[in-house]
């Protein structure tokens, strides 16, 4: 039994509007059901728990059956972090073998990539999904470079990150200690890491987005039609 957690619970704020970024339509589809979408279509989960703003949570389940979403079995409300809104997401799961975290924001996820990181997470325990660099990346101090970080060695941290339950949970009974130590927790590898597990990264595709500007908006809508062309 493997179960996903879609965390849609940010606010949003900074595309504006007046609602969060992950119910605007893409191709007349709201942004987290495409992301839902994918997680429904891949045969190895089993199930789905959403995670959005407590204001959204009323009617979700019902308008996620319109679109076919049949694993989508929770919504639970989110929290003031992100961490914490997957908190709440682990907490409403009763039993899994595996859990698959992923962000409501990335809509063009695809059933394969959600297969492998959970193939590579029940060998290995914890996995995630990553793409490479392209830009030279710069460690700053104020306006100063301090130095440059080699860049072969750099990938980006995408989502969905997928764990044994058991680890994921050992990983986030630290949550509270290290987020009043001012510390921000980004994504669940990072608490994971924590632990001192090894976690296997597995090379996903660049458009795998996460929907957070204006600009990202229209990337989405050119990264939709060419996924539609099927190319
Ligand atoms: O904040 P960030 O852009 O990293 O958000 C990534 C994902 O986490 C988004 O899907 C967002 O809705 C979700 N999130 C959440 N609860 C929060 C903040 C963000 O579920 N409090």
């Amino acid at each position: 039994m493997n179960v996903a957690i879609v965390v849609a619970a940010g606010s949003g704020t900074r595309l504006g509007g007046n609602r969060p970024k992950q119910f605007l339509e893409l191709g007349g589809v709201p942004i987290i059901i495409h992301a839902l979408r994918q997680f429904e279509r891949c045969h190895a989960i089993n199930e789905i728990v959403a995670v959005l703003p407590a204001e959204e949570t009323a009617g979700f389940l019902s308008q996620a059956k319109e679109f076919g979403l049949e694993k989508l079995s929770r919504v639970v409300a989110g929290g003031p972090t992100r961490a914490q809104s997957v908190q709440r997401g682990l907490a409403a799961i009763g039993e899994a073998k595996l859990v698959a975290v992923h962000d409501g924001v990335r809509p063009f996820v695809t059933s394969a990539e959600i297969e492998d990181v959970l193939q590579a997470a029940k060998t290995s325990g914890a996995a995630i999904l990553v793409a490479p660099v392209a830009d030279t990346i710069k460690e700053v101090e104020g306006d100063r470079i301090v130095r440059t970080v080699p860049r072969n060695k750099l990938r980006r941290a995408l989502t969905p990150q997928c764990f044994r339950f058991e680890i994921l949970k050992r990983a986030y009974a630290a949550l509270d200690q290290v987020e009043a130590d001012g510390i921000e927790v980004t994504d669940e590898s990072f608490l994971v890491e924590r632990l001192g597990i090894e976690i296997v990264t597995v090379e996903g595709s660049a458009r795998n987005i996460k929907i957070t500007r204006e600009e990202d908006l229209a990337l989405a809508e050119a990264i939709l039609e060419s996924v539609i062309r099927g190319q």
